[in-house]
């Protein structure tokens, strides 16, 4: 039986980027450098979204050279999942969730990724060690859910997916599966009935959609949005906040609403991590913040997402609010407590 999850997805190559006029010849020998450190893949529904160069859908997907700059303190693993990792593949930071990272290949490589240094190495995770990652849960009471991320889940079989949430389906203290995936918006024509059936047999499973910008949501991913929905799916969504892509009040409100409407709950903006290269792409503590009061004023809490901040070195995620922030002893400077009361230092890109 052939397992298309098994099969390499073709890399996008500069010079197809080059040919549609989305990178400049100039930019070349440094597009190719990139190519070399990071993947690249442009599925042909995002690039039939976008518009012109540069535009919000472009900047999210093709190179720049950019991306050879590291600052010092981009990290190779920004979020610190390798360190609360019992068992390949599994990251277990707080008590009742774990992550399960189940394959690495995504459809589209985003130029921010947090994982962007992994992402796209190996396809699958191989069948022992799935096993174990099975075996630590089935282990592990407290665990009530497990979220399926990677890479993108959706990127599996159907066939391959549909034995994973079997295995996860015969767990007894699991409540809840939730899916981290981009494959909705970026390769609508995957959302199959069979694969929405196979969704809602799993213990609850819920979506979480990886959306930037309405610029992405096109007539196919909002029908595939629906699809899901219609068949009992529940839906939120993550936004990263990115400089010159969606850090405008207008650009979030009106992907904020399109998800709503969409009947998709806006859960998570996230401040862009610190994965090396991405610089560009952040904007400070104090824009998101500034952001937020603005979509405060204009939305409705139905349509308003948490900006939150993964912790640098693996201390978890936080809201960005008065409770965890202050300012520390310059401007940029902040003073960041975890969920376990500790403080730690996070200094804004413009200031370091
Ligand atoms: C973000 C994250 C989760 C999910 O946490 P929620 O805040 O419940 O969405 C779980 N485990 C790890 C390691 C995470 O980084
Ligand atoms: S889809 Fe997610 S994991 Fe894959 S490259 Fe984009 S941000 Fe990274």
């Amino acid at each position: 039986m052939t397992d298309h999850s098994r099969q390499p997805r073709a890399r996008t190559r500069v010079y197809d980027l080059e040919r549609d006029g989305l990178t400049a010849p100039e930019a070349r020998a440094d597009l190719e450098r990139v190519a070399e450190e990071f993947r690249i893949r442009v599925t042909p529904e995002m690039r039939g979204a976008i518009a012109e160069p540069a535009d919000p859908v472009a900047a999210q997907f093709v190179p720049s050279a950019k991306e050879l700059t590291t600052r010092p303190e981009e990290l190779e693993d920004p979020i610190g999942d390798d360190a609360h990792s019992p068992v390949p593949g599994l990251t277990h930071r707080y008590p009742d969730r774990v992550i399960l990272h189940i394959t690495k290949t995504c459809d589209v490589y985003c130029r921010f990724c947090f994982r962007r240094e992994t992402v796209g190495e190996t396809g699958p995770l191989p069948e022992d060690q799935l096993t174990a990652a099975l075996d630590y849960i089935a282990a592990t009471p407290a665990i009530r859910e497990v979220i399926l991320t990677g890479g993108d889940p959706l990127t599996l079989s159907t066939r391959r997916l549909a034995s994973v949430l079997e295995r996860l389906s015969t767990i007894p203290h699991l409540d809840q599966i939730r899916l981290h995936t981009r494959v909705p918006v970026v390769a609508p024509e995957r959302i199959t009935d069979t694969l929405c059936h196979i969704l809602r047999a799993a213990p609850t499973a819920w979506i979480v959609l990886h959306t930037n910008h309405a610029q992405e949501l096109t007539p196919t991913a909002r029908t595939a949005i629906a699809r899901l929905v219609d068949h009992g799916i529940p839906m939120l969504s993550q936004t990263v906040l990115l400089r010159g892509i969606n850090d405008s009040a207008d650009a979030l409100e009106t992907l904020l609403r399109a998800l709503t409407k969409l009947r998709v709950k806006p859960y998570y903006l996230h401040h862009c991590d610190l994965a090396r290269g991405t610089s560009h792409f952040r904007t400070t503590i104090t824009e998101g913040r500034t952001l937020m009061a603005e979509l405060r004023r204009r939305c409705s809490g139905t349509m308003l997402p948490n900006y939150v901040l993964d912790i640098p070195g693996g201390h978890g995620k936080v809201p960005i609010t008065a409770d965890h922030f202050t300012q520390g002893d310059s401007p940029g400077h902040w003073r960041v407590t975890d969920r376990n009361g500790r403080t730690h230092d996070y200094r804004d890109p413009a200031t370091r």
